[in-house]
């Protein structure tokens, strides 16, 4: 191998302004300073060498992709590779592609790349250079694919092998053991060139043959052992409909998208390390051929994101949608995008997350907690505040009529946010019947409850303080309202209205003005920190307990709430109204995170 760089490490140079530096950052800036990628050319579009020869300099000083597969709705594991390869993109001067790896026919659809070309702008990166609006596609690059696997034949590295494949494992070896050569191995180059335009002329049947790279039998990394680059496959492409029916594989495909497009660091997750020899090799003699543009590309690994109790799977994901484990991809449970933004989660959040987990190479478990810490430190600073009682019981003021007048309502205000006066105040009454929340009352108060109890005085938040004096019960013994005096001249904000102490305040929500809301509370979605830990089936790790759906009452400031606003729910926790159930007149929140770490209990 000659790739120009010792692997990165992960130890931590003295951090730039802005963000933390690692071994990816390091990399490039050692091939900037060096000078690596300054005398390239590109061609305004991918392309082979001539191409790229034909246009200017290169201005974008590095060229990263993110390249998904469309077969799935993209995850938060992805949302680490798009803002690692965007971010990356940015900060140095370049540009990031987004190209859809369709290389594979059957599993694409149209609805992936839609959700994925979403995705990838919610998160705020953009893909466009001047010329070029639309994504890649993989699939457009089947016709230098193909050339360049009849080169390699006519260099006399590559031949057609008609073993089967029972046959080709076995003669694979292992790690312990050299494979063998295929009877096939020593074709010559114009029967290997006559056989594969068979297999592409649709001559031979599906599986009938390979094409393999004829590399190393014996070496001792198996993906060197000759790797099969094209298969026969009769597939409908959605791209290029039945034009072919052979198809490259993913290990060949790959390099040669990353060349065309002129990639100056390819980076993937760490399970490629042993395939980036291939991928050097391939580049290698398709540069020597003068088939692509040098210098090439250069693959780099780095560790996946592993979250516990999530699954980073698209495979797994479609299970628990296929199943209705959740109500679709979007389900606010899921660790998509898509369901991460229902949630409440946003862009903001996600790229926090990205940057503080940073990247390292070798493998770990980032805990949940984390990715809920960045969401809660980017909406604290901005989220408009508002009283909601999710579990109400009414209580009421006996004295009201005497203190306040009969029928009477007060009105009270609270600020936006208590850090942005410029945001202004929310408006609403307090009245002889309020809604608490059923916990804030207890008839007989355990040990060092401060909140509702007979005989104690609390102050209603924003309101005034009021002296518990009993409660209601029906048949069964569940309390069904609450009593209370009200003190006079204890309102918030007026002359004296602290002169009496108390210990609890409590949130609350006038009947007179209260909206009716449904609020969706959620939890982790498995049970378990690693759902499949010890070869465990992760849906017998469900949580059953993932979704509670609360009928509450909130303040009326709420009633212009549109969907996607995120609030912060005082003593509760930062709430999102729902993209798609919530509309005026039918408010629907989701808990997107609670105030405080929860998770460790
Ligand atoms: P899945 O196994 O969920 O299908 P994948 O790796 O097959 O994931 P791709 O669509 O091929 O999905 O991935 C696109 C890019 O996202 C790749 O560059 C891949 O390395 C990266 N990626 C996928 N999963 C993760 C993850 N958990 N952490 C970091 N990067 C990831
Ligand atoms: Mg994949």
């Amino acid at each position: 191998m000659n790739a120009p760089h010792s692997p990165g490490s992960d130890k931590d140079s003295a951090p730039t302004p802005g963000f933390s530096s690692n071994f990816l950052r390091q990399i490039i800036e050692k091939d900037l300073a060096a000078g690596t990628y300054k005398d390239r050319h590109w061609g305004g579009s991918p392309g082979d060498a001539a191409h790229h020869a034909a246009g200017p300099l290169d201005a974008q000083k590095v060229r990263l992709r993110f390249p998904p597969e469309p077969n799935g709705y993209l995850h938060v594991g992805h949302a680490k590779s798009i803002c690692l390869n965007f971010g990356l993109a940015r900060d140095y001067g370049g540009v990031c592609h987004l190209r859809f790896d369709d290389t594979n026919p059957e599993k694409e659809e149209i609805e992936y790349v839609n959700s994925i070309i979403d995705a990838v702008k919610w998160l705020g990166f953009d893909w466009t250079q001047p010329g070029n609006d639309a994504p890649y596609q993989a699939s457009d690059y089947f016709d230098f694919m193909y050339r360049a696997a009849e080169y390699l034949i006519e260099a006399g590295l590559a031949y057609v092998d008609e073993q089967t494949p029972d046959e080709m494992k076995r003669n694979r070896g292992d790690f312990g053991k050299p494979g063998v050569d295929s009877p096939y191995r020593s074709r010559s180059v114009a029967e290997n060139l006559a056989r594969f335009r068979q297999m592409k002329g649709g001559q031979l049947d599906d599986g009938a043959a390979v094409l393999r790279a004829k590399i190393d039998m014996a070496s001792p990394n198996i993906n060197m052992r000759d790797p099969a680059i094209y298969r026969i496959r009769r597939a409908h492409h959605h791209n290029t409909g039945d034009k072919w029916c052979i198809y490259p594989m993913y290990t060949f495909a790959h390099p040669i998208e990353d060349a065309l497009e002129q990639i100056t660091h390819s980076i993937c997750t760490l399970e490629f390390e042993d395939q980036r020899p291939f991928y050097d090799w391939l580049l290698d003699r398709l540069c020597e051929g003068g088939l692509i543009a040098t210098p090439h590309p250069r693959q780099y690994e780095f560790a996946r994101l592993n979250l516990t109790y999530v699954l980073t799977s698209k495979r797994k994901l479609a299970q628990l949608v296929n199943e209705g484990k959740v109500s679709g991809w979007d389900d606010p449970r899921m660790p998509t995008i898509v369901g991460l933004r229902r949630r409440g989660y946003t862009p903001e959040a996600l790229q926090l997350f990205a940057e503080r987990i940073g990247v390292t190479k070798s493998d770990s478990w980032i805990d949940y907690s984390t990715l809920e810490g960045c969401l809660r430190e980017t909406l604290d600073g901005t989220a408009p505040r508002a009283m909601a009682v999710l579990d109400p019981i009414k209580l009421v003021l006996t004295n009201w009529d005497e203190v306040m007048g009969a029928g009477k309502l007060d009105d009270c205000s609270a600020p936006v946010h208590p850090h942005h006066p410029d945001l202004g105040k929310r408006h609403f009454k307090i009245g002889k019947e309020v809604w608490i929340e059923r916990t804030d009352f207890e008839e007989t108060p355990p040990k060092g409850f401060f909140r509702l109890f007979p005989g104690n005085k609390v102050r209603l938040k924003y309101g005034h303080v009021i002296e518990c004096t009993g409660c209601t019960k029906d048949a069964s013994g569940k309390v069904t309202e609450v009593q209370a005096l009200l003190i006079p001249d204890t309102k918030s904000g007026t002359p004296g209205s602290d002169a009496v102490k108390v210990k609890g305040v409590i949130t609350w929500v006038a009947v007179a003005d209260a909206l009716q809301a449904e609020v969706r509370l959620y939890d982790r979605l498995f049970k378990e920190a690693h759902p499949e830990a010890g070869g465990v089936d992760f849906l017998q790790n469900l949580n059953a307990n993932s979704l509670t759906v609360m009928h509450a009452v909130v303040e009326p400031s709420l009633a212009t709430a549109k969907a996607d606003d995120k609030f912060q729910f005082e003593r509760h926790g930062y709430f999102a109204a729902d993209r798609v159930d919530h509309a005026a007149g039918k408010l629907v929140f989701n808990l997107a995170v609670g105030l405080k770490d929860g998770w460790g209990k």
